[in-house]
Order: C-alpha cells, then structure tokens, then sequence
C-alpha cells in the first residue's frame, strides 16, 4: 500500500530524530512493499523565522491532505521571550486542535535492556504478572481535547474566586473510550477506566457510557478505579494493567507517572488520535514526548528511538501494519540487547561492561539494519 506521511521535524533535535525515524520507515518499506512518501512541513521556531507564524495554514492544509503527520519537537531559546500566541508551541495546539485530535496514546513499557532505570523493584515489578516477571507494558489513552482543560473558566469580581468545569458529552467519552478498547484488543484485552465517580457527576457519566461501549467488545475484561488509587496502584504494582484511559486531567498526571517507571524520556513515543478515517486510515499526530532539547541540539547525541517508536505506533494505529510496527519495535529491541546506548541510557543496565556509547545516526543505523535482518 501508498501512504502520505507529513513530517514537522522542529526545532532543535527534532530534525536530527525525524531524519532517523525515516531511514526506518523506508527500510520497513524496502522489506514489506509499503510505500511511504513524504511532505516536509515548517512548524514552530522555524516556522516563525521563515513566515513570522509558528504553524504556517500551509502547513496545516498540507498535513490534513496526508494519513499521518510524524513530528520532532517545537521550541526553544530563541523563541522564549515572544508573546504567548506567538511562541512555537502554539504549532502544537494548532496542529491538535486543527486535526481533531481528542485522544493521546502514551505507551510506557520497560525494557529489560534499561531495567535498572525503573525506579521500583523486582518484587514490586513481579507482582500481578502472570508469567512472574519484573516487567510492565501499559497504554494510557488520555482524552485530549475536553474536561478541565477546555471547561469554562473564570474569576469573581474580586479576582478572589476562581474555577474550571469538568464538562464532558456522551460523544466525547464514548469516541476516546472505543480508541481504548481497540488498542485492548491488539495488546492484552483488558482495560481500566479511571475516574473519581465516587465524587464528580462527570466520571459517573463516563461509567454510563463505559457501561454501553463495552458490550461491543466482550473479549476485554473491563475494570475502574479511582484516580487516587491508580496512581497508587501504578507504583504498588504496575503489572496489573493494560490499557488506562481516562479524562484529559486525569491522563496528564498519571501518563508522568508511568513515564518514569520506564527511565529515560528519549525511549518514548506518543501518539494523538483524530476521528476521521479515510482509505482505511485514521490520521494520527505521532511525536516523542520530548522536547526540542537546544542543549544538545547539533551534537549527534539525541536518542532517536522515542521517534522511531513513535513511527512504528503510526503504522499500526493510523495504517493497521501491525506487523511492520512490530518490525520496528523488535529491532530497537535487537539494537539496545547488542548493547548500542545514546548517552541519555548509558550506565542504566546491569551489563554496562558490554555497554556501547553511540550518536544519533549511528543509533539510527542500527535500527534499520535491525530491521532489514528482522522477521
Ligand atoms: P526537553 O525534553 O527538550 O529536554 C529535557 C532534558 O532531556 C534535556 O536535558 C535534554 O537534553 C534531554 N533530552 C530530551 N530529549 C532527549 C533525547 N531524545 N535524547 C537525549 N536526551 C534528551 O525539555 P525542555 O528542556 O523542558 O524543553 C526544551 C524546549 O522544547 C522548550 O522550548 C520546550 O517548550 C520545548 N518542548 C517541546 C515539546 C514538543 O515539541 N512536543 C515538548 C516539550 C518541550
């Protein structure tokens, strides 16, 4: 099969990230038939020195005409002391809101290369895992684009008072819930919803309709918890779940969490789901969840592997290439077990002895010949 990808690389690192994630992507194509072509699109800081706009309406235009978007990071010094309307990051909120992208996938799996990165013990990491090892691999589904982040808002007369409103529809909650229960089916098919219904009327309606959703998929084993006891539950035992999803607020929080658990913040990718589906596609925004980093932007030493994951949740979740993302996912397995480490994951691993530093290209070029020697 064709598909279009735009790619916004950034600022700062994201250039140097995205230029490796498309050496994969075109080493899976050369393996499995795929064709990926890309658009390269100005957003951010780069967007603004070249047209005075963080997110150009070109650029917008151009990446609603494409299946997906694959994205650097935005940001930096230079841009810092601009207006807020003005600022790089803007590109971000333009690009989500442009699109209609109303839920953010955050993969947190720990690999058994960087398990010494995981702040928590075996006995800890053993704990409800079936096959009784140290590990966890959790998807936290967040709803992007309500609840308290976009409720209204607003201060008393004195300025003395203030609030924000947790405000959810059916539609909102039932789109985010079934963008949950379809990655349950392709992973472990079990899923939590995590709420506070004990207290907020809003979290009672998301069980109405969790309540309706899940009948449609009886194959996942469905559970709830309250928000409290989740972010308890990820640290007292993390192998118990599978898939989270959960509001906008919620999401944010507890998808940090889970972040940490897993080490350094170059391994991970995210991706932010929209609604339309077109030949077969569903757009997708896929990023790193990290930022720009200008201290070592230039250098070769960025760890491109959050990007390249990020890469491979795009074949699966906007293509349906299960198999090619697993591909890409069993090579950065490959490469981190031969011992290759960016900076940021060195010295993590039990086995530093058989531990090689490398830059990003080199990294990079691992993969993809991790993949070309894959199955
Ligand atoms: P950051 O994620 O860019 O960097 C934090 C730290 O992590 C730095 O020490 C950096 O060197 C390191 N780091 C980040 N990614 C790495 C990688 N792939 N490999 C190795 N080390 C890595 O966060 P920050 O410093 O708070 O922000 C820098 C700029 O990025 C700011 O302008 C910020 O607004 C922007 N930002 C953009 C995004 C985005 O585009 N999605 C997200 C967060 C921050």
């Amino acid at each position: 099969m064709t598909f279009s990808i735009a790619l916004v690389p950034g600022d700062g690192i994201g250039p140097e990230v995205v230029e490796q994630a498309v050496e994969v992507l075109d080493a899976v194509g050369d393996k499995t038939g795929h064709v990926f072509n890309y658009v390269e699109l100005e957003a951010g800081g780069c967007a603004i020195d070249s047209t005075s706009e963080p997110l150009p309406a070109e650029t917008l235009e151009t990446v609603k005409q494409c299946d997906a978007l694959l994205l650097g990071a935005v940001g930096g010094p230079k841009w810092e002391s601009l207006p807020g309307h003005l600022r790089p990051e803007r590109a971000l909120l333009g690009l989500r809101a442009g699109l209609g992208m109303f839920a953010n996938l955050r993969p947190a799996r720990l690999l058994p290369q960087l398990r010494t990165a995981c702040p928590v013990k075996d006995e800890v990491l053993v704990k409800s895992n079936a096959d009784g090892k140290p590990k966890f691999d959790i998807l936290i589904v967040r709803e992007l684009t309500g609840g308290l982040y976009f409720g209204e808002r607003g201060r008393s007369a004195d300025g003395k008072t203030a609030f924000d409103t947790e405000k959810y529809s059916w539609m909102e909650i039932e789109r985010v819930l079934r963008v949950g229960y379809d990655a349950a089916m392709g992973r472990g098919k079990k899923i939590c919803i995590v709420d506070k219904s004990n207290v907020l009327e809003s979290s009672r309606l998301w069980r109405e309709v969790a309540a309706v959703v899940s009948k449609d998929y009886p194959a996942v084993e469905t559970n709830f918890l309250y928000v409290d006891n989740a972010a308890m539950q990820l640290i007292r035992a993390p192998g118990q779940f599978d898939v989270i999803v959960t509001s906008n607020l919620f999401g944010d929080i507890l998808s940090d969490e889970a972040s940490v658990l897993t080490g350094s913040i170059g391994m991970l990718p995210s991706a932010s789901l929209g609604a339309t589906v077109d030949k077969g596609c569903r757009m997708g925004m896929y990023e790193p969840i990290h930022g720009s980093a200008p201290d070592i932007a230039g250098k070769d030493s960025a760890n491109p592997l959050g990007t390249i994951l990020s890469a491979a949740m795009m074949l699966w979740y906007s293509f349906g290439l299960k198999k090619e993302a697993r591909l890409i996912e069993n090579a950065v397995d490959a490469v981190l077990d031969s011992g290759l480490r960016t900076v940021d994951i060195a010295g993590r691993s039990e086995r530093t002895a058989s531990e090689e530093i490398v830059g990003t290209r080199t990294m990079g070029a691992a993969v993809v010949k991790a993949v070309e020697n894959g199955e």
